[in-house]
């Protein structure tokens, strides 16, 4: 296995190689930056599939109202090599692949995010497959119609209005057991239940239990990760996801850094806002690693929390470094217009391998 280290040109006398698993907000970014950072390396990246999917925008293609895959080419820097591929277990220093490859690595970024967790009768709105067969279900529904959307936090939200702009003539439902977009201050959470009384959607306050009379379900509640890193003796919490040291690395592995919604990260959300800078803070961490300078530890603030409500209406909502409401929050079309430059800069931001940050709370 190979050791790499800066020369005075900034390549690497000995190519070093760095393994990237998942190719979508948090190792597109860890790919690109590393492109830029540590010339010379070699760089793989393994995506079971050519595309990025802009996950955040899997609710529009449940509706019809988007599309959210693009070719993985156009996403990453030339001198990243693409594996098409699913990494099925991760060794001493390697990678074994689902094609029946294997790849050695100095340095892993674990960016696989979550997995799809929709029970039987439901469908994902998280994965590109399981959205493509719930908008191919939805367009063959007739008048009044029943759709449960599954989960009252801010993607069950997104789903259920979209569709709700979409359709008028289904009966949507929106299950929760807690209350609704919980997340947001009082004042965006009530703007939130008014636009989806506007909508004719039905809150309903209670566990989902199947059985009903919907003729779709839509699974909005992402709780799922996959078994990769369990499967591979890496250390994991209760919910599947990578235990990391305050420099995001395992701790039964430093050479693996983990990231996103597949990382147990203190402080953090699944979501892309957390996942981009964990993938740059991981590319600027192997830079420094094998230039043998120190690393601050991972620390990033939130910003706000951008809710789509349909196409035309949306929730922001200000919140403090540690993801809690701040008083400062809009709504309709300004916030809707925030919300889907928001999804566009996401995509400017991985590819371009560009971000800086603001220090998390203490
Ligand atoms: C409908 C919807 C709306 C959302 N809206 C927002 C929002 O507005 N704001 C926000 O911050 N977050 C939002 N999220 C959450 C956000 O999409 C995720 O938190 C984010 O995608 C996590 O990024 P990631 O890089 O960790 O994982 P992902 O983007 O899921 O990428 C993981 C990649 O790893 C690949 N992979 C998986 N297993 C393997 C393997 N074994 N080998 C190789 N590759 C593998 C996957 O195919 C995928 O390409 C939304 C989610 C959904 C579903």
């Amino acid at each position: 296995m190979s050791h790499g280290c800066l020369i005075e040109n900034n390549t690497w006398e000995v190519v070093m190689k760095i393994v990237i698993v998942g190719a979508g907000y948090a190792g597109t970014m860890a790919a690109n930056r590393l492109a830029r950072r540590a010339r010379g390396a070699e760089i793989v990246v393994v995506n079971p599939r050519p595309e990025f999917v802009e996950r955040i925008r899997l609710h529009q293609v449940v509706a019809g109202s988007g599309t959210a895959a693009r070719p993985l080419a156009e996403m990453l820097d030339d001198s990243v090599t693409t594996r098409i591929a699913a990494v099925t277990k991760i060794a001493d220093g390697s990678v074994a692949l689902s094609d029946g490859g294997a790849l050695e690595f100095d340095r892993l970024v674990y960016a696989v995010g979550g997995a799809p967790s929709a029970p039987e009768g439901a469908v994902d709105v998280g994965a590109p497959e399981s959205a493509a067969v719930a908008a191919e279900r939805l367009r063959s529904l007739s008048d009044g119609a029943a759709v449960d959307v599954v989960g009252g936090g801010l993607t069950g939200v997104e789903t259920a209005t979209e569709i709700a702009a979409r359709r008028r003539d289904v009966r949507i439902r929106l299950f929760s057991d807690a209350p609704i977009a919980r997340s947001l201050g009082a004042k965006a959470r009530a703007q939130v239940a008014e636009v989806l009384a506007g909508h004719g959607v039905e809150v309903v306050r209670q566990r989902w239990s199947g059985g009903r009379d919907a003729a779709l379900t839509v699974w909005a509640n992402a709780s799922r990760v996959g078994e990769l890193a369990l499967q591979s003796g890496l250390e994991v919490n209760d919910a599947g996801r990578v235990m990391v040291d305050d420099h995001l690395r395992s701790v039964s592995d430093p050479r693996v850094i983990a990231v996103g919604d597949g990382a147990a990260v203190p402080g953090s959300r699944m979501s892309c806002q957390a996942a981009i800078p964990q993938g740059a803070y991981a590319a600027d961490l192997i830079a420094a690693d094998f230039t043998g300078r120190s690393h601050k530890p991972y620390s990033v603030a939130f910003v706000a929390q951008c809710v789509s409500l349909g196409r035309s209406d949306g929730v922001v909502q200000r919140v403090h470094r540690d993801d809690s409401p701040a008083s400062l929050w809009l709504r309709g079309r300004t916030a809707a217009a925030i919300k889907e430059q928001v999804c566009r800069s996401t995509v400017h931001t991985v590819r371009a391998g560009r971000y800086s940050w603001k220090p998390g709370a203490a």
